[in-house]
C-alpha cells in the first residue's frame, strides 16, 4: 500500500467501501465523516450525482481518444473552461494524470521554454525545504521531505532550497496567515547570486506546504518571491495540487494571495478525485515562445492518457457544480466558523499549535520523546474507530474537508477530536 507502514497490515487493512456527500462507509455500513476530502481531492463531496452522470454518459459515448496529433471536444471545452475559471490569467493548459506528472511536466516545460529563447543554460531549479512536489524523479528532487527522498539515489542535480517558513516560536496559534518570516523570501537573492542568474530556470513552491503539515506562508512572502523572480527574470511556478479548486475559498491559492505565477501545477480537485487527472496552467507567453522558437523547438512531451475523455467529463461536471452550487461562496461562508472551531482546541492536552486558512486546519501535537508521529497516529486510529477520517504527518493532524460541509459537520469533527485528545496519552 502506498505511503503506508505496510508492516502494520499483517491483519486486515482499514477499508472504506462506499461514499456519498461528506461520508465514507465501511463494509459494515458504518459512517465515517471525511475530514480530509479523500486526499485533499474531493472538494465537492463524494459521488456527486452531476459528476456521476457525466462520467456515465462519457464512457458510453467515447471511451478513449488518442491525445497525440488529435483530440476530442471535451478536452478542448475543458481547457477553455479551466482558463476561464483561472480568471484568464493563463493562456493554456497541458493535461497530465496526477500531481506528480504535473510537476515533472512543468519542469520540462520550463526547460523547453528557456531553450526556445536561446537560454538553454538555464537549468537550475529553486524550491523550498519541506516542500512536497510528488514522487517522480523531478518532483522528488525538488521536494524536501527526508523520508520521501532518502531511500532513492540519483536525484536530479541543480536544485537549491529556500528556507521553510515553519516557526512555532513566533507564529504559534496565528489565526490565518502568520506575520513572522516574510524576510525569508530574500534568501532567493543569495541563491541566485551563488549560481549566477543566467543558470536559473525557475522557482517552485507550494503556496502553502501541505504534506509537510500545513506550513503557511507569512504575510507578503509570496508577493516578495514574485517581485524577486521578476527582478531576476526567473519563472515562478506555484504547485497548487492541493490548494487549487477552492481549498482556500478562492479558485486557486494564487487568487487568495493575489500573486500570479507563470505556471501552475494542479490535479486532485480538478475532477473531484473521480478520475485521475492533472493540468499544468501556463501563461500564454510560454506557449507563444515555444511556437515562435526559431530553432523549431516543440514541447515534445505527453501521456497516453492526457485529456482522457472520462477525466474531461468529470472535470467539466466539477466546474459546473462549482458554479451552479456556488461552492466557493459556501466555503467562504464556513471559514470563520471553521477557524473558531479549530482554535477551540487550544489548551487541550498535547496541543502546541493550531493553524488554519480557508478550509484547511492543522493541529500540531507535542511528540512523545523518541517516537515522532506516534501520538498523532494514535489519534488517527481512534478517530477512525469513532467515525472520523483525519490525516497525519509526523505529529501534525491535517484537516481539509470537502468544501460543501455544514456547521454540524464542523461540530462533529472538532467535538470528536476534542474528546479523543482529552483521553490521549
Ligand atoms: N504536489 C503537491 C503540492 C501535492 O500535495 C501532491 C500530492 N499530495 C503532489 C504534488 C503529487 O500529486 P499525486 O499524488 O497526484 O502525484
Amino acid at each position: 500500500m502506498p505511503f503506508t507502514a505496510n508492516r502494520d497490515y499483517k491483519e486486515a487493512p482499514r477499508v472504506v467501501a462506499s461514499a456519498a456527500g461528506m461520508y465514507y462507509r465501511d463494509q459494515d455500513g458504518r459512517e465515517i465523516l471525511d475530514g480530509t476530502a479523500g486526499l485533499w481531492c474531493v472538494p465537492l463531496g463524494h459521488s456527486h450525482p452531476t459528476i456521476v452522470k457525466a462520467v456515465q454518459e462519457a464512457i458510453a459515448t467515447l471511451d478513449y481518444a488518442p491525445a497525440f496529433q488529435m483530440g476530442h471536444p471535451a478536452a478542448f471545452e475543458l481547457a477553455e473552461q479551466l482558463i476561464d475559471y483561472s480568471g484568464n490569467k493563463f493562456g493554456q493548459v497541458f493535461y497530465t494524470n496526477s500531481g506528480s506528472e504535473s510537476v515533472d511536466t512543468a519542469m520540462k516545460m520550463v526547460l523547453a521554454y528557456h531553450r526556445a529563447r536561446g537560454e538553454a543554460q538555464r537549468t537550475r531549479f529553486i524550491s523550498r525545504e519541506r516542500g512536497y512536489h510528488g514522487v517522480g524523479f523531478g518532483g522528488m528532487s525538488l521536494g524536501g521531505l527526508p523520508a520521501n527522498r532518502k531511500q532513492f539515489a540519483n536525484l536530479l542535480g541543480g536544485v537549491d532550497y529556500l528556507p521553510h517558513t515553519y516557526n512555532l516560536e513566533k507564529n504559534a496559534y496565528s489565526r490565518g496567515i502568520p506575520e513572522y518570516g516574510t524576510h525569508l523570501a530574500e534568501e532567493l537573492d543569495r541563491i541566485v547570486a551563488l549560481h549566477d542568474v543566467s543558470t536559473i530556470a525557475a522557482v517552485i513552491v507550494e503556496p502553502l506546504s501541505g504534506s509537510a503539515g500545513v506550513i503557511l506562508p507569512p504575510k507578503g512572502y509570496l508577493k516578495r518571491l514574485r517581485e524577486l523572480c521578476d527582478k531576476h527574470g526567473i519563472l515562478l511556478i506555484f504547485d497548487e495540487v492541493i490548494t487549487g479548486f477552492g481549498r482556500m475559498a478562492t479558485p486557486f491559492a494564487s487568487d487568495f494571495f493575489d500573486v500570479t505565477p507563470d505556471l501552475m501545477t494542479t490535479a486532485k480537485g480538478l475532477t473531484n478525485g473521480v478520475v485521475p487527472m492533472g493540468a499544468v496552467f501556463s501563461k500564454a507567453m510560454i506557449y507563444e515562445t515555444l511556437l515562435d522558437s526559431p530553432a523549431g523547438i516543440e514541447f515534445f512531451h505527453g501521456y497516453t492518457y492526457s485529456g482522457h475523455p472520462l477525466a474531461c467529463a468529470a472535470g467539466l461536471a466539477s466546474l459546473k457544480v462549482f458554479k451552479e452550487e456556488k461552492v466557493l461562496e459556501h466555503a467562504q461562508s464556513m471559514t470563520t466558523y471553521w477557524e473558531d472551531a479549530l482554535h477551540s482546541l487550544k489548551g487541550l492536552p498535547h496541543v502546541i499549535d493550531l493553524r488554519n486558512v480557508g478550509l484547511i486546519g492543522a493541529i500540531e501535537l507535542a511528540s512523545i520523546p523518541g517516537k515522532v508521529g506516534a501520538r498523532a497516529m494514535a489519534v488517527y486510529k481512534q478517530a477512525f474507530a469513532e467515525g472520523v477520517l483525519i490525516r497525519t504527518t509526523g505529529d501534525i493532524i491535517a484537516l481539509s474537508p470537502p468544501l460543501v460541509l455544514e456547521k454540524k459537520h464542523i461540530d462533529d469533527l472538532f467535538g470528536k477530536l476534542a474528546d479523543i485528545l482529552k483521553k490521549t496519552v
